[in-house]
């Protein structure tokens, strides 16, 4: 299948990696829109929110426990978690992926997330 993050999930590409367990997998954003951009995704291939089905409503709740894991172990005061949904929602990559994002925000990115 062609698609980055699978490729990254089977380790065919390079991802400075967070966290990883049977389920999901956390990397660095190699473009990070603030000081600490990190990406959350199910190692299960699911496009969207659009594409989920009800059988993964337990993996949704996991991802964002992985989210919390993750922010407990770096000691974050405070994050977001962001999924863009569709090209209208701003995803570029057709696997599902939560940003953890911390730090100072980035004007550009506010703006892009308000915009589109
Ligand atoms: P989205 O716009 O929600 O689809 O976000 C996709 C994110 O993937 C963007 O923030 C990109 O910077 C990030 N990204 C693209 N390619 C890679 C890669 N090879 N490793 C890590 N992050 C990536
Ligand atoms: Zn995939």
């Amino acid at each position: 299948m062609d698609c980055l993050f699978c490729k990254i999930i089977n380790k065919e590409v390079p991802a400075d990696i967070v966290y990883e367990d049977s389920k999901f997998l956390a990397f660095y954003d190699i473009n990070p829109k603030t000081p600490i951009h990190i990406l959350i995704i199910p190692k299960k291939h699911i496009l969207s929110v659009d594409h989920l089905k009800i059988e993964d409503k337990e993996l949704m709740g996991g991802l964002i426990l992985v989210a919390k894991k993750i922010a407990g172990e770096k000691k974050l005061k405070g994050y977001r978690l962001l999924i863009n949904v569709g090209r209208g929602g701003g995803q570029i990559i057709d696997h599902l992926h939560m940003h953890l994002l911390a730090g100072k925000p980035n004007k550009d990115f506010e703006l892009r997330i308000l915009n589109e």
